[in-house]
């Protein structure tokens, strides 16, 4: 197999547990044959003297500066039979719609830390997966095992999960020639929720029995801890001496983390360790641990103090020996290696990978108008995750070429260039039948932008919507109208509801496009009262994130670029006047949600973030984040600028169950870590 690995880091294992992981899993992978490319995000913590590994054998490692540089490999992404993205990677939502769009073999997500994952999900903190994602991969891998993978599939919609648990390198850990020096030990960095289990399992023992030793090595203890005098404290322990540490222990006590425990069958690398060293082990009890070392023959459990003086006094060298047997023959990293090549074989025969080879001539479409603009290419990714056959329609009037490249290449997705104000092509209207959704996005949308050609901008939301609606007549397919908060004009009344008839100026600059949308909703509404289209309208609240047009004269994307820049700052007004800010995962997330709902169409759905603020306080935001020191210039307010903007979104909420997940100083942290890049990227090609 060729596969292609994106992980948090192979390359420093300085403050993670990725590195030593995926070296441990990847070397034995490769030692079966497999050819690896590991590509990691170079980011400064895990640069410089923190990195330990350069060149490894067993696999080609190359680091990738910005999420844009990745395309650089999207030759090998596609044409790998299969392509592994670990948790904790940079950015990781984006690294996986990427993925998702353009390989053709086998994907995988493999979850080092599924319950704090899980956990994450529950919150909607999206910070490197999200629930959107997950069933685009193929096959999820997870640390833990047991009924959270069943629950992997129920709730989050993934093809399959499988158990892939952690190793140990049987090399490092085995039992060395060490006189016995305690009669039970512990190795672990202090943490709250472990902290009643060793009172109770390891220090009120000790007190009991002043006759026997005990150690606890590792960092962080606070001084309040009142440690018997038996207890010997080891505050580093370097990894190179736990096997001696352990060999030098009749037992040892594992503790585990109180979310592995609710979660259940997730063993810690520890665990194995010192099993592989021959110490009898003593642990706390959680469910699936009997699916790993069999209770009292291979390990013993243990919930009190009493049960600790128990084991104590018993002879537990066959214990021990069992384990280290057990071990030995199931949690090595040569059985992961080959349980990971099952689950790739398994994931590569499934009939969406099948169906991922052979473009499925037959497969139902989905029209995406607008589709290589900012919104619009994060909507096609999204819908080729889902596992969408996507015709893109632009003009390319307002889309940056490199939305448009991270798109192509994928098997299911098309790119067709032409104007909506024209007759569709050809190409669009031979195959009219097989189109069930509609998305119209084609529109520019910053006022630079549409303000440039007005006429143009009028006829491409009447003609073009028109056009497009009578294309989804003819297909029998669901059309969405992407409206704007802009039909509220300088709203009177705040927030804005969808009932609000709006205040806007018919004859002002910006009439061409809030005038023209209102036109365009309401032939969206005419061709649904008449019967003709099933329809669907959005009214779309000011929306940032990576992928914006850095030049496009929008508010976030100016700030950013200039606040990142050094250039002067530039506020039109006083700064004063208010906006509210939507995450592009968001409102990608409610435009699909508002196609798919069988809400009656008749009802336009505003989707935005309400949280509202004036663009001083952004401005404040995004000057703490870049650090920027650049001075503010004040202009004049351009003409008909809406004073307050903010969606009332109860309509959304209670028809969709819809609401942004991702907070503002998450968005922004990702948008400007985005725009750093693109920034960064002309400077390096140029000094390449
Ligand atoms: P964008 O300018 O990045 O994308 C618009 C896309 O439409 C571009 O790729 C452009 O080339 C294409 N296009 C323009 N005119 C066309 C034509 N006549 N024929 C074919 N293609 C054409 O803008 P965006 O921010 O991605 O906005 C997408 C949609 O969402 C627009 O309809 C816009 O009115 C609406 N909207 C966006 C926001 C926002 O904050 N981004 C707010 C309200 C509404």
């Amino acid at each position: 197999m060729k596969i292609v690995v994106l992980g948090l880091s192979l390359g420093s294992s300085w403050g993670n547990g990725h590195a030593t992981t995926f070296r441990a899993l990847l070397s034995a992978f490769a030692a079966r044959g497999h050819d690896i490319l590991f590509l990691e995000r170079e980011v400064p913590w895990y640069a410089g003297a923190h990195r330990d590994l350069s060149d490894p054998a067993y696999c080609r490692l190359a680091y990738y500066r910005t999420l844009a540089a990745l395309d650089d490999w999207r030759g090998e992404i596609a044409a790998a039979d299969a392509v592994i993205v670990g948790s904790y990677v940079p950015d990781g939502v984006e690294v996986a719609r990427y993925v998702q769009a353009h390989a053709r073999g086998a994907t995988a997500f493999y979850d080092i830390d599924t319950p704090v994952t899980l956990a994450r999900l529950e919150r909607g903190d999206t910070r490197y997966v999200s629930a959107e994602v997950i069933p685009g991969f193929d096959v999820y891998l997870s640390f833990t095992g047991g009924p959270t993978l069943e629950r992997i599939e129920r709730q989050f919609g993934a093809p399959r999960a499988r158990a892939l648990y952690c190793s140990v390198d049987a090399e490092a850990y085995r039992p060395l020639p060490v006189g016995k020096k305690w009669d039970l030990t512990y190795l672990g960095t202090y943490s709250d929720d472990r902290q009643p289990t060793l009172e109770r399992l390891l220090i009120e023992p000790a007190r009991r029995a002043p006759e026997k030793r005990f150690a606890v090595a590792g960092p962080q203890y606070p001084d309040t801890i009142d440690w018997p005098a038996n207890v010997e404290r080891i505050e580093h322990l370097p990894p190179a001496e736990h096997a001696a540490f352990y060999s030098a222990s009749r037992w040892t006590l594992n503790v585990t983390r109180a979310d592995m425990i609710a979660a259940g069958w997730s063993p810690s690398v520890r665990l194995f360790e010192a099993a592989a060293c021959g110490t009898p082990i003593l642990s706390d009890r959680w469910d699936g641990i009997e699916t790993l070392l069999t209770p009292e023959s291979e390990i013993v459990l243990a919930d009190t103090s009493e049960d600790t003086l128990a084991a104590l006094s018993r002879d537990a060298a066959a214990v021990g020996e069992a384990a280290r047997a057990r071990v030995l023959a199931a949690h090595t990293a040569h059985h992961r290696a080959a349980e990971l090549e099952a689950h790739l074989a398994e994931a590569m025969q499934n009939e969406r990978t099948e169906g991922k080879r052979m473009k499925n001539q037959n497969a139902p479409l989905t029209l995406v108008a607008g589709g290589a603009g900012f919104i619009g290419s994060h909507l096609c990714a999204a819908l080729l995750a889902r596992g969408d056959h996507v015709v893109c329609l632009d003009n390319l009037q307002t889309a940056r070429a490199s939305n448009l490249k991270l798109l192509e290449g994928h098997p299911r997705f098309e790119f067709v260039k032409a104007d909506v104000v024209d007759p569709l092509p050809a190409s669009i209207t031979s195959r009219a039948g097989r189109f069930t959704r509609v998305y119209n996005l084609a529109c520019a949308a910053s006022p630079p932008q549409y303000q440039e050609d007005p006429e143009h901008t009028m006829l491409t939301c009447v003609v073009g919507t028109d056009h497009l609606l009578r294309l989804a007549e003819q297909a029998g397919a669901r059309f969405l109208l992407t409206s704007t908060s802009e039909v509220y004009g300088d709203p009177e009344i705040h927030p804005q509801r969808e009932d609000y008839r709006g205040f806007v100026n018919c004859t002002g600059p910006r009439a061409c496009y809030d005038e023209g949308k209102r036109a365009a909703e309401a032939m969206t509404f005419d061709f649904a009262r008449t019967g003709r289209a099933d329809v669907r309208v959005a009214r779309i609240f000011n929306t940032y994130g990576p992928q914006m047009h850095p030049d496009d004269g929008r508010v976030v994307s100016n700030l950013i670029c200039q606040a990142l820049s050094g250039r002067p700052i530039t506020i039109y007004g006083d700064g004063t006047q208010t906006r509210s800010f939507c995450y592009v995962s968001d409102l990608v997330d409610g435009l699909m949600r508002l196609m798919e709902s069988d809400i009656d169409g008749m009802e336009p759905i505003n989707l935005g973030n309400p949280n509202e603020m004036t663009v001083n306080e952004l401005l404040g935001h995004i000057v703490e984040l870049t650090g920027s020191g650049a001075g503010v210039e004040y202009r004049p307010l351009p003409v008909d600028d809406p004073r307050r903007r903010r969606p009332d979104i109860s309509r959304a909420a209670a028809l969709l169950g819809w609401e942004p997940r991702v907070d503002l100083r998450e968005g922004l942290e990702r948008t400007c870590a985005w725009f750093a890049g693109e920034l960064a990227a002309p400077r390096v090609a140029a000094a390449a």
